[in-house]
């Protein structure tokens, strides 16, 4: 790509693109005068099927919506555990706690950080009805033995693939392996759709059960069938997010090729890159390192050097107020030790598709010149 200009500018740490295309799209639907859910919804639903290995696709208006409707679809609620990994976005514990269910939080692999499947086995219990995998950064979870957890007690599987389009694991996509599976459309995912969701599935029940949810309890206007909400796409974000469809594998290819580069050229011992499970296919929503040591002097140094970065996520959900006031209500205490140590040393660096080789250049550098004075 191109070589940096003569004033180094900051190295945004995400970069939504809205570009012609996607002008355009909007401006046709809008021009059309039909703007909400129609023929470019049902054909975003159709294309996103080959991202997830030919699934239904039931499209809503966000990645929340989609965990929402789809514990919903599965029956999940009161009297019912669903196993959620605490370090993620509140979003994965905040849909179990909308259907009524109670969030049992489990801890992560400290190579993946996504959920641990012995700490999935171990969380088991009379009640447990899901297991909420979370395939965080990009990286697939332990799909293979948490299915085989799941089939074993005859638990629903819930994917919160909100952060890893495309991703796979043993060359089967996320969103495929369990009873459903969700995706995000937020501006700065691997790829949008202004806002928006989808939901998969291979279960045509499922699928039509979604439908009738996100659309009042309606298939056939004013005969509804079961309670329902308002949760559908626009047709606007629907003809974004199909031109970003078409352009999400090779900005996948960008991501993949750039944290390439940073795994080669981070040199320094002061922080882990992020390690890839054997048979995982990583998307890098986020290339994400572990600082040993003084976190925020190293973010600090980042952006002396013109460097965004960010962590995700700073305060595990099981400490966050709407989960940790109940929990000490009822004198709940999780242990999470691998959540804690996460939380307190990860950092994400710009890894999206628009960095400059001269911009991955000075990141690698800055990095290691960090960890020279450490
Ligand atoms: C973004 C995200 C969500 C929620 O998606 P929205 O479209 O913002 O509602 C859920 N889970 C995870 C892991 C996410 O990153």
């Amino acid at each position: 790509m191109s070589s940096d200009a003569a004033q180094p500018s900051t190295v945004a740490a995400a970069k939504p693109v809205i570009g012609e295309e996607e002008i355009e799209a909007a401006v046709r639907v809008l021009r059309s005068g039909r703007v909400v859910q129609g023929p470019e919804v049902a054909a975003f639903e159709d294309e996103f099927a080959r991202l997830v290995d030919g699934r239904h696709c039931v499209a809503v208006n966000s990645g929340t919506s989609a965990l929402h409707l789809l514990l919903l679809a599965l029956g999940i609620g009161p009297g019912d555990e669903v196993i959620v990994p605490s370090f993620s976005f509140a979003a994965s514990a905040n849909a179990v706690r909308l259907v009524g269910a109670d969030v049992v939080f489990a801890d992560i692999d400290p190579d993946s950080f996504c959920l641990s499947a012995d700490a999935v086995a171990a969380a088991v219990t009379p009640r447990t009805a899901a297991i909420m995998p979370v395939h965080l950064y990009g990286h697939p979870a332990a799909m293979d033995r948490i299915m085989a957890i799941a089939e074993r007690h005859k638990l629903a599987v819930v994917e919160d693939a909100c952060q890893a389009h495309g991703a796979s694991l043993h060359g089967t996509r996320v969103g495929a392996f369990g009873d459903g599976g969700t995706f995000s459309f937020y501006p700065t995912k691997n790829m949008h759709a202004l806002e928006g969701g989808m939901v998969t599935t291979a279960a045509p029940e499922v699928a039509r059960t979604l439908r009738l949810l996100r659309n009042q309890g309606m298939e056939q206007r004013y005969a509804n069938e079961i309670v329902g909400a308002n949760m559908r796409m626009t047709d606007v974000s629907a003809a974004v997010g199909r031109v970003q469809l078409s352009k999400v594998d090779g900005w996948t290819e960008q991501r993949r090729a750039n944290a390439a580069y940073l795994d080669k050229h981070i040199t320094t011992r002061a922080v882990t890159v992020p390690p890839v499970a054997e048979g995982a296919r990583h998307v890098y929503h986020q290339y994400t390192v572990r600082v040993r040591g003084d976190r925020d002097g190293f973010m600090e140094a980042l952006t002396g050097a013109g460097i965004g970065s960010a962590v995700y996520y700073p305060t595990p959900i099981h400490r966050l107020k709407p989960y940790a006031e109940p929990d000490r209500k009822a004198g709940r205490d999780w242990d999470l030790p691998e959540t804690d140590r996460a939380a307190a040393e990860v950092v994400s660096l710009p890894v999206h598709p628009s960095l400059t080789d001269g911009e991955l250049e000075r990141i690698a550098a800055a990095v290691n010149n960090w960890g020279e004075t450490q």
